[in-house]
């Protein structure tokens, strides 16, 4: 027998390349590893640290691949306005009046909300530089709730696109990207360039901020095609094709590159992606919540071409839960498929021979092992594997009553929103434990929903957003 530092049984599910379910299994860890995973059988490994058994599951840790933290606190007030009303009205205001102690307290709900549901990584796009530590409050909310995160801090310039004090020259951006960069890098964080997407700022500034995370050997975070590229493109760089196109010209269309969202495509532009090996954050319980019949992920999926899941900023990503975008990913591609259908006067009468697209374990590949290669990190994480860190999810399903009875377990948990937060019984990432029977061990939610409150109770009278406070609310607030 081998000693190791935690030793864990039950029914495991590793995501490794053969996807193999181990129903009475075991995984070992050791300090920061993984050390063993297998039939229980098969186990060698003792440890002082031994937890599960019969009812539980264990998966890898999920992964998050697109948010901005720092919008926790305008959280879901995108409800009753219009883009302009919020874009300008609350969200830059909001997010670009918090400091670094305001920006920790604002990341750090939605940061719970994800870690005590078991996402052991999230990406973060940051934009809002008005106080330029804004970026390391967040990181500091990261750090402390024990998550890994790629974070991408992007520079923006352009005078229509975004309003004054968000704008930086190219050099300022990229100074203050390597000062973050060597503040917060270590086994957890690591820190990128980039900007929101081709027309927030000049081509060849967007060159040379993706140049950087070339020569940085980094991933270039890009939301395309974002709102404004349709309109800008054509009029200021006469370019009537996409924003995958324009990339590709312009060379920048590689590995290392990810796009967020990704919908209205033109003919061509999948294969494209996935010619050049980028890749995808797919975000689809936003597009569903804005209602966006058009989703499509199959054009990648069926492509070949790397996707996760993301969940965008907390203004729209209504409870940071990344369980519900697993729901949502297939709701939103049935609908559009239907959609499709419907739009191309195909015969869409029902038979009931039909098997629908998309299942519940493909939603949780996508959520894991997806989400792990999108990020260029699945040589680390995204599976339970011999070698891999330590980033895992141990769940009691004991007094689960929605997943009982088991026959259909990951559908029962996937179209289910996942499990509930006392049914958590271990989040440990990189070997340590960082959430336990629901709770995180040093983060204080009850704390941190009181700063929260305060905070967002503060910034709606310094920037003058009240007015869109239940705007277009039915009830009388009394
Ligand atoms: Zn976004």
């Amino acid at each position: 027998m081998k000693n190791c530092s935690t030793l864990i049984r039950g029914t495991v599910f590793t995501m490794d390349g053969a996807r193999r379910v181990y129903s009475d299994g075991f995984v070992a860890v050791d300090e920061d590893r993984i050390v063993g995973v297998g039939p229980a059988d098969e186990c060698n490994y003792a440890s002082r640290d031994e937890i599960g058994g019969d009812g539980h599951l264990i998966f890898p840790g999920l992964v998050n691949v697109h948010s901005h933290l720092v919008q926790g606190c305008i959280r879901g007030m995108a409800e009753g306005t219009t883009f302009m009303e919020r874009l300008f009205g609350f969200y830059y205001p909001m997010t670009g009046a918090c400091d670094e102690e305001r920006s920790y307290d604002s990341a750090m709900p939605p940061l719970l909300d994800m870690v005590r549901r078991g996402v052991t990584t999230t990406a973060d796009d940051h934009f809002t530089h008005v106080h330029k530590r804004s970026i390391d409050g967040v990181l500091a909310a990261v750090r402390d709730s024990g998550m890994r995160c790629r974070m991408a801090r992007l520079t923006l310039n352009d005078k229509d696109a975004v309003p004054d004090g968000f704008r930086e020259d190219l050099d300022t951006g990229l100074a203050e990207t390597e000062r973050v960069k060597s503040a917060w890098e270590d086994d957890r964080i690591t820190v990128t360039a980039s900007t929101i997407g081709i027309s927030y700022c000049e081509p060849e500034q967007l060159k040379a901020l993706w140049q950087w995370t070339i020569d940085n050997d980094r991933q270039f975070d890009i939301h395309a095609p974002a709102i404004m590229d349709t309109k800008f493109l054509a009029q200021r760089r006469g370019w009537e094709g996409g924003s995958f196109e324009w990339l590709d010209q312009e060379g920048m269309l590689g590995p290392n590159l990810i796009s967020a969202h990704s919908q209205n495509l033109r003919p061509g532009e999948a294969e494209l992606i996935r010619d050049r090996g980028a890749a995808i954050a797919l975000v689809p319980d936003m597009e569903q919540v804005l209602g966006l019949v058009s989703f499509d992920a199959r054009q990648f999926l069926d492509n070949d071409v790397t996707c996760g899941l993301g969940l965008d900023g907390p203004v729209v990503a209504y409870g940071h839960d990344l369980w519900t975008a697993l729901r949502s990913f297939l709701t939103a591609q049935r609908l559009g498929d239907e959609h499709r259908r419907r739009s191309s006067n195909a015969d869409i009468s029902w038979t009931g021979d039909e098997v629908l697209y998309g299942s519940a374990e493909q939603a949780l590949e996508l959520a894991t092992i997806g989400g792990a290669k999108a990020l260029m990190m699945d040589d680390r994480i995204g599976s339970l594997e011999a070698g891999k860190d330590a980033d895992l999810l141990v769940i009691d399903r004991g007094g689960e009553t929605h997943l009982s009875p088991p026959a259909a377990l990951i559908p029962n948990l996937v179209y289910g929103n996942g499990p509930n937060t006392d049914a958590i019984r271990r989040v440990m990432i990189g070997g340590q434990t960082v959430v336990e029977d629901g709770e995180h061990v040093s983060v204080d939610r009850r704390e941190a929903v009181q700063r929260s409150d305060r905070l967002q109770d503060t910034l709606l009278d310094e920037v003058d957003a009240r007015r869109f406070v239940r705007m277009r609310s039915r009830y009388s607030w009394l």
